[in-house]
């Protein structure tokens, strides 16, 4: 059944022709208004929207076509089916009303069945369009509601990845982060045919910390040396990463040995300067690092691998010679140091 109690606004100004049709339309089941003016019929439109208005075009100081024009001009009533109802039946009229914004048009004297059919039609199409503009502001909607999700979970997909490659006690990056870095910084550097060096770092004797002072405080210190890490390793191509247990790895990509050597001394000297005390050591009162450095200009005939051995043999080199020191693997022969007052006097003693 279509609305059967839809509301129809009928506007002329002859009484009679008024009174025809609301008969027509009351009898058809819809629930009438009427106004003899185009000024009385705006007014009952802001006093209650109707479903569909009937409209006269010749009513004197204000024809239909202005109604209709005012009906449409308002966003809150443009929506609302307007049929002309006029003496006249030339085209040309026909025409000025469909330009005015009429959807329909009917020619007096009134065949009851065209009338009833004619209104029923447009009050179909008024509410498929209703039906069809509910639908897309659902759709809409559901569009936006899904947009905030997926955005939603990109953000937690974001931030879970982030925490997959964190180490999370000391929040630098971890195992997984340091081997996909090392593995992109090797094959850019290829391209550029320029250095890639790392350094390898081992708390001395920390097993010993850790049984003198307790788990808690062996903790305690790798977040200590994390942060004396941070404080030197700045360029932000590096990479500082937790290795093993007490083992730190730094990334120092366009960095050749003499520049790693500067990194290493600098760390090694930071961490001293800590004073976390260690009398367990047997090298020194506080804690102290052994370093290995490594230095190569990645070629296909090598791998990333190759540079975590060689720095990796530079750190047990480390360790041999006495600890607290840094070792330089090279491919040409491995030196080490016990520490020279600077760069120079070690770059000399080369
Ligand atoms: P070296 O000077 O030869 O490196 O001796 P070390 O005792 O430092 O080396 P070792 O490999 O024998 O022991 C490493 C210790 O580091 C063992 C473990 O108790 C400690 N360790 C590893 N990971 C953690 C950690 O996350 N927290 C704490 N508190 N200790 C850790
Ligand atoms: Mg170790
Ligand atoms: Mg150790």
């Amino acid at each position: 059944m279509i609305q059967p109690l839809a509301t129809l606004l009928i506007v002329d100004d002859h009484l009679d022709n008024l009174e025809v049709l609301a008969t027509i339309l009351r009898q058809g089941g819809y629930r009438v208004r009427e106004a003899a003016n185009g000024a009385a019929a705006l007014d009952a439109i802001q006093v209650e929207t109707p479903d569909l208005v009937l409209l006269d075009i010749n009513m004197p100081h204000m024809s239909g076509y202005d109604v209709c024009a005012q009906i449409k001009a308002d966003p809150k009533t443009a929506a609302i089916p307007v049929i002309f109802l006029s003496a006249l039946s030339d085209v040309d009229e026909k025409v000025k009303a469909f330009a005015t914004g009429g959807a329909d048009y009917i020619t007096k004297p009134f065949q009851t069945s065209e009338v009833l059919a004619r209104v029923q039609y447009q009050l179909i199409i008024r509410q498929q369009q209703q039906r069809l503009s509910e639908q897309n502001h659902r759709l809409q909607q559901e569009i936006l509601h899904r947009q905030q999700v997926e955005a939603a979970l990109r953000q937690a997909n974001a931030k879970l990845q982030h925490l997959a490659l964190l180490d999370s006690l000391t929040q630098i990056a971890n195992r997984r982060r340091f081997d996909e870095y090392l593995q992109q910084e090797w094959q850019r550097l290829q391209r550029k045919e320029t250095p890639l060096s790392l350094i390898l770092c081992d708390i001395d004797f920390f097993k010993r910390y850790n049984d003198r002072y307790g788990h808690q405080a062996g903790d305690a210190c790798l977040k200590q040396v994390t942060r004396a890490l941070q404080q030197v390793v700045k360029r932000s191509t590096d990479l500082i990463a937790r290795y093993g247990g007490e083992e730190f790895a730094i990334i120092l990509p366009d960095t050749d040995h003499g520049g790693a050597v500067v990194v290493a001394q600098q760390i090694r000297d930071v961490v001293r300067q800590l004073q976390i005390p260690h009398r367990g050591s047997d090298v020194a009162n506080w804690v102290t690092l052994s370093l290995g450095i490594a230095c190569m200009i990645p070629t296909p005939a090598h791998s990333p691998r190759n540079l975590v051995e060689a720095a990796d043999q530079a750190l047990y080199s480390a360790k041999q010679n006495g600890r607290d020191c840094y070792h330089l693997y090279s491919s040409l022969q491995c030196r080490s140091s016990r520490m020279p007052s600077s760069v120079r006097d070690y770059m000399n003693s080369l």
